[in-house]
């Protein structure tokens, strides 16, 4: 488990947050509500339907699914598939201009006007969650009205990916900082956790153990994917009890 450390903040000492995030995969029905909300809230571009033809795909999150059985007794499981915001990211490495790092929160950081497209970083994610955006994006009227000023709409040939939706993160470490306090459990919510109506997802500082993110995380059901290639996620997903 991540642990935190502290900074200095407008003269007191703050400890900073190890952000990660729990998936109950009990409670995921598959409605996307998750993926929408996503692109909503950070001015995704939509691949569209002749390049969606083309095999290419824009969205931070998408929902995995696996099935099981023969039909009619065939059951449908779902897997919301993000950033996973890994310790021992394989995308930072082979970035060749440094684009991609980790910060001292956990979060994999992508800066866009650093990034010149090689996609070394995409192809070298085993969780296939990093886009190239081929065009500049677009957006029919009065689609763009839409966009939200908290979020920079990315040019052509830059990569982008799931942020835990950081500028959410930002404005709730101003607002507690004006205030005097820490970032309370639960303050934050990504769009994405937001917007489930299963209440599926759980945002918050693993490197505190009285938040609700690290009691799943330490749960028995807790598991990461591939793990085994040691990336180290920062999502933990509760597996299926059945
Ligand atoms: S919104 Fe919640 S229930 Fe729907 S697909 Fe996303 S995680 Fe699953």
């Amino acid at each position: 488990m991540p642990e935190g450390s502290t900074e200095a903040e407008s003269g007191t000492q703050r400890r900073t947050p190890q952000w990660g995030m729990a998936i109950d995969l009990d409670r995921c029905t598959g409605c996307e509500a998750c993926v929408v909300a996503c692109s909503s809230e950070n001015n995704v571009p939509t691949a569209g339907e002749d390049q969606s033809a083309k095999g290419r795909a824009m969205h931070w999150i998408r929902i995995d699914r696996y099935y099981e059985g023969d039909f009619p007794n065939i059951r449908v499981r779902h897997r919301p598939v993000l950033c996973q915001q890994c310790d021992e990211a394989p995308c930072e490495p082979v970035c060749p201009v440094n684009a991609t790092y980790q910060n001292a929160e956990g979060l994999n950081v992508q800066v866009y006007n650093r990034c010149i497209g090689t996609r070394y970083c995409a192809i070298n994610c085993p969780y296939t969650v990093r886009f190239l955006n081929w065009y500049p994006p677009e957006w029919a009227e009065p689609l763009g009205l839409q966009l939200n000023p908290d979020v920079s709409v990315r040019p052509a040939g830059v990569v982008e990916k799931c942020t835990f939706c950081v500028q959410r993160i930002k404005r709730a470490k101003l607002n507690a900082a004006a205030e005097g306090r820490e970032v309370g459990d639960g303050e934050v919510q990504p769009a994405c956790v937001q917007s489930c109506p299963a209440e599926a997802m759980v945002f918050g500082d693993l490197s505190d153990p009285t938040s609700r993110v690290a009691h799943l995380a330490n749960s028995r059901r807790a598991q990461r994917l591939l793990e085994e290639l040691g990336t180290k996620p920062r999502v933990f997903y509760l597996e299926r009890a059945d």
